[in-house]
């Protein structure tokens, strides 16, 4: 173990240095130029700091020693018995892995928020959530989304009679709003809105598809896809309002993000479900349920030669899949309507023409 090292002696009174070297005897810190020595005690130490560097600068008095060989402190603390001389910053002490890793542990218990308890306290606030507070986030959210559209109100209010005949509202009534939009799409708001895009009606030739779009949507409404997918959405802007159960700041936070959450889409199994519900929807009400595999066929031949713009295929996927499903559970019920009823076939007639 070394045992002497090469240092600077500076006087502050004197404004002089000179070169010393510095040795250890048993608790004693030996000071030794050219013509004498100097023994300094652990008491006669008034202060001892560490530089980054790792040289160490001790003083006594007037007196400053400079040592820069960094394995001076450990050994003089070792000849005094031990003794923490120096003090050390909380930077020095824990240096770069301790503050990555104390900055690591601080974020851990923020990312654990973010990644399980936001999703989750989100999801469990959809379930408490009204009904009538699931109306008030739509008609904010359709608020928003209003103004980006230019609504036909002449077909919005025949395609409105057209829902009203079909009965399938639920405990949300469902109110319609056609746009005048070149994409083939529809979608629906929480709490019973659907936005129709005339394009859509473009490519139906029966009232049935109709029903089974409109039945399609209504089901993202009653199994409550849409709200969900609003708080998952926004479940970082809306977790406070949801922890102090400020349910009142909710409509404001989804009508600040309306255009965002206007391409809100579902997953597969979402979907399915949904056409599942629309099916039960469709034969509950006597209309028959074909509609829905019939307008999945028309939209399949509808793919936009730009592949930019997005129509209704992207936001549902896997359409052979569905058609597949829907097909199969229609063949599971011989006993539904094969017809529409005349009330249904005359708002049809008023629609198309
Ligand atoms: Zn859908």
């Amino acid at each position: 173990m070394k045992q002497s090292f090469a240092a600077t002696l500076h006087n502050k009174t004197t404004q002089s240095e000179k070169q010393v070297v510095a040795r250890f005897k048993p608790g004693i810190l030996v000071i030794q130029d050219d013509e004498q020595e100097f023994e300094w005690l652990p008491a006669d130490i008034q202060s001892a700091r560490l530089l980054n560097d790792g040289s160490a600068i001790l003083q006594n008095g007037p007196w400053f020693l400079d040592v820069s060989d960094r394995a001076f402190s450990p050994a003089l603390e070792r000849h005094f018995g031990d003794k923490r001389l120096f003090r050390r910053s909380f930077f020095d002490r824990i240096g770069v892995m301790g503050c990555l890793l104390a900055l690591l542990a601080g974020a851990l218990p923020l990312i654990i928020v973010w990644l399980w308890v936001v999703p989750f306290v989100t999801e469990r606030a959809v379930k408490k959530i009204t009904p009538e507070m699931e109306q008030k986030i739509g008609d904010s959210w359709y608020q928003s989304l209003a103004s980006d559209f230019q609504i036909d109100s002449a077909r919005t209010r025949q395609v409105q009679q057209f829902c009203d005949a079909m009965h399938v509202g639920g405990v949300y009534p469902i109110r319609i709003t056609v746009v005048r939009e070149p994409v083939v799409n529809a979608f629906a708001v929480p709490g019973g809105h659907i936005v129709v895009f005339d394009s859509i009606l473009g490519i139906m030739d029966a009232p049935e598809q109709l029903a089974g779009l409109l039945a399609h949507e209504a089901g993202h409404i009653q199994l409550r896809h849409s709200t969900r997918a609003v708080f998952r959405e926004l479940s970082n802007q809306l977790f406070f309002s949801i922890v102090f159960g400020d349910f009142g700041s909710l409509s404001g936070i989804v009508a600040r993000h309306g255009s965002q959450l206007a391409g809100l889409s579902y997953s597969r199994s979402l979907e399915l479900e949904a056409d599942a519900h629309g099916l039960a929807l469709l034969k509950k009400a006597g209309i028959p349920p074909g509609g829905i595999p019939a307008l999945f066929r028309k939209m399949q031949a509808t793919t936009p030669s730009n592949p930019d713009v997005p129509n209704f295929l992207s936001t549902h996927p896997a359409m052979a899949e569905r058609i597949g499903a829907v097909e199969k559970q229609i063949a599971g019920m011989p006993d539904a309507a094969t017809t529409v009823s005349p009330a249904l076939q005359e708002l049809w007639q008023q629609i198309k023409r």
